[in-house]
């Protein structure tokens, strides 16, 4: 604990300065009337694990892990949730009396912002996931736990996501959902949920995969957001999709993160109304 009581939270990624994060955790401090202060961490590409380390000694509590230390992150802490196991990545990581922990909210979040925020809910859709990096990694066991008839995982480099795909064979046979891997070339036909959880639109790419895997008024999600989603979104708008953008599930994976750290589960409705303000401004 700093000083007056208040803890200290903060992103550790490389790099951090568009993070909205603090933005998005100073709105529900504010909203649950709970003291802290939230900052942002550059942590050098080699140097996470004394980044984590300085962080606690300078009285740090908890953090969002982000690019590229989410598959890091699990190997550091004593303590890792189901989910963040699963995965093999974190991005968010408590500090108590028991040492470290690890979780992934990444999937809760993007599950509750599709059946919630969407209204589509997931159960008995066919969804493909585009993307199999820490993204992918982190949102695959929440989807297959939504029960939809089919998640395809499509990566540029196909063995990653069939790795992604042999760690969660057990889990998806578990929850009645057919599973597969493959290329960008042929992901398949008229999904009813698309979601790019590829690095495709920060690069300012066009969409990784071609107009067939849409149908009429199939969600198509970009975990991007903010200018860099615009072209994929318009893509997808133009194909007859209803295209969304990430915010949403930064919003929701945020709140859960909160609520681990805080045991308080602040109200995202309008937090997200805030944020898309501060967007729109071009802040
Ligand atoms: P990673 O660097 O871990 O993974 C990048 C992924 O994108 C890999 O699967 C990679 O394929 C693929 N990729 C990279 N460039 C291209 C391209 N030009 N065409 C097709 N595929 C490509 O990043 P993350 O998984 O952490 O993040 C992915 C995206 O999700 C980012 O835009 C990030 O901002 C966003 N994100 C949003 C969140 C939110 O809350 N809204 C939360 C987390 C992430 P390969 O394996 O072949 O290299």
């Amino acid at each position: 604990m700093g000083l007056n009581g208040t803890d200290h939270y903060a992103v550790l990624g490389n790099p951090v300065a568009h993070s909205r994060s603090p933005f998005i955790h100073t709105l529900f401090a504010q909203q649950t009337g709970q003291s802290l202060v939230y900052s942002r961490v550059l942590c050098p590409l080699d140097g996470f694990v004394q980044a984590v380390r300085d962080f606690a000694a300078q009285g740090g509590k908890g953090c969002n892990v982000t690019v590229p230390f989410k598959f890091e992150a699990p190997a550091l802490v004593a303590h890792c949730t189901p989910r963040a196991q699963l995965a093999g990545a974190a991005n968010v990581l408590k500090l108590d009396d028991h040492g470290w922990w690890a979780d992934n909210s990444d999937g809760v979040g993007l599950v509750r912002d599709i059946e919630q925020g969407a209204g589509r809910p997931l159960r008995g859709l066919r969804v493909l996931l585009v993307g199999a990096g820490g993204a992918g990694a982190g949102v695959l066991g929440p989807l297959l736990g939504a029960r939809p008839a089919q998640v395809v995982v499509a990566n540029r480099s196909v063995d990653k996501a069939r790795r992604l795909v042999q760690r969660h064979a057990a889990w998806a046979l578990e929850h009645g959902a057919e599973l597969s891997a493959t290329s960008l070339d042929a992901p398949g036909l008229d999904f009813d949920v698309v979601l790019n959880a590829s690095s495709s639109s920060l690069q300012g790419a066009p969409s990784p995969v071609g107009a067939a895997v849409i149908q009429p008024g199939t969600l198509a999600l970009d975990l991007m957001y903010g200018p860099s989603a615009q072209p994929f979104l318009a893509w997808a708008r133009s194909h007859g999709a209803e295209p969304r953008d990430g915010l949403g599930m930064l919003v929701e994976q945020a709140a859960e993160a909160f609520h681990f750290w805080r045991g308080v589960r602040p109200q995202t409705t309008p937090v997200l109304a805030a944020l898309r303000v501060e967007i729109a401004a071009g802040r």
